[in-house]
């Protein structure tokens, strides 16, 4: 047995050379690190990462190799995972509400920044977090629409309460900060500009002035046919809408980007299990494998099929239903999807953009999610 090849050149490579029969997700160091890199130059403040997205070492790493010096975690798994990594970078603990053994875990570990959205969890962390050099930042919400779905329906306070927790915080002698998260794959950067008005409305009705602005991730990654979104027209837009809103006030801006940073890194492949009497296509890969988030925020159009030999499938386009392996009735893609005619039983359909929330939300449910990570230079062709 010789030594297996660790880098391919490209996911075609993968498919003729190893035909996999599970779920393979390639990922690319040299595109995360570009996106790295672009956030890194564009942002016009300080660049966190949001663990959650893809907690992968290697995409640790290469986000640390690449310049990013801040986390955004949400659980002592994250935060320990983080130490270990990037022993000094910052962690941000912006998961607003937690137990009192996960706090006192954070404190061990020497977490500095702190969200908040009630006053309960305002109380805890007043109780058991030494204020000095302790940012908290108080998380709030919007009704406002533009993303794939309501990050607002789970956390975030009120603009009343927010100005309420923010005067507390300060006053408790805390660094009083500002945070909220627009939605994830939040394509109208309209809705960070909304948010970023009232957070200078919460700082005047405190009579605070926060330190900084945490203005989420939310960022999109290229999922829908036609050009990329523009990180850059985002970060401009924040940048103006910043100093327009605070003036001289100005806070340290941070963002905290999963999907935004992490999503086109990776590419995933999956092959066709069955064309069943040349209707249903079921793969095997699924909404319980790394498919799990497109009933949830809609397909990715990213798709290309190949065949064994590793030749891209072309001609008419035919709607099918696509289904998963397990053999529960949810397990399906959304609506129709469009794919090549030619699609045979043993192909490989490969989607783009599969970074964030991909291998984070696999599960062996059922039998099936033997999903395998390798590394490639390219994820075209
Ligand atoms: C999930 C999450 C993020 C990352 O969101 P994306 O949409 O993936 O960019 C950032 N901040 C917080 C607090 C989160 O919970």
């Amino acid at each position: 047995m010789g030594l297996s090849k660790t880098i391919w050149t490209q996911p075609s490579e993968i498919i003729r050379t190893k035909q996999p029969d599970h779920p393979v997700l390639v990922f690319s160091p040299t595109a995360l690190q570009a996106t790295a890199r672009r956030f890194l130059k564009g942002f016009p403040g300080v660049v966190t990462y949001a663990v959650k997205s893809n907690p992968d070492e290697m995409v640790i790493q290469n986000l640390v190799a690449a310049g990013v010096k801040g986390f955004d975690v949400a659980s002592p798994f994250e935060i320990d995972l983080i130490r270990r990594l990037a022993p000094g970078a910052a962690l941000h603990y912006h998961n607003p509400v937690r137990g009192r053994e996960e706090i006192a875990h954070a404190v061990r570990a020497g977490v500095k920044t702190w969200s908040v959205d009630s006053r309960s969890e305002l109380d805890k962390l007043i109780e058991m977090v030494p204020a000095e050099k302790c940012e908290i930042s108080v998380r709030f919400k919007l009704p406002v629409q533009g993303a794939a779905y309501n990050f607002g329906a789970k956390f975030g306070a009120t603009a009343d309460l927010a100005a309420e927790l923010l005067r507390r915080a300060a006053d408790a002698g805390f660094i009083p900060s500002l945070t909220f998260h627009p939605g994830t794959q939040c394509t109208d950067p309209a809705a960070w500009e909304a948010y970023i008005l009232v957070a200078s409305e919460i700082c005047a009705t405190a009579g605070v002035r926060a330190h900084r602005l945490n203005v989420g991730g939310g960022f999109p990654n290229h999922r829908k046919m036609g050009p990329a979104p523009v990180l850059e027209d985002i970060f401009a837009l924040i940048d103006r809408a910043t100093t327009e809103a605070f003036g001289s006030d100005r806070p340290i801006l941070v963002c905290e980007p999963g999907r935004g940073l992490v999503g086109d890194a990776f590419t995933h492949i999956t092959k066709v299990k069955a064309l069943r009497d040349d209707t249903h296509v079921f793969l095997n890969d699924g909404v319980y494998g790394g498919l799990a988030e497109l009933p949830l925020i809609g397909n990715i159009e990213r798709i290309e099929v190949w065949s064994p030999e590793g030749f891209e499938r072309g001609g008419d386009m035919v709607e099918r239903i696509v289904f998963g392996p397990t053999c529960d009735s949810v397990d399906r893609l959304p609506g129709d999807v469009a794919l090549p005619a030619e699609l045979s039983e043993g192909d490989y359909v490969v989607f783009h953009g599969m970074g964030a929330y991909c291998s984070a939300t696999n599960t062996r449910f059922n039998g099936f999610g033997q999903m395998e990570i390798v590394t490639a230079l390219a994820l075209k062709g």
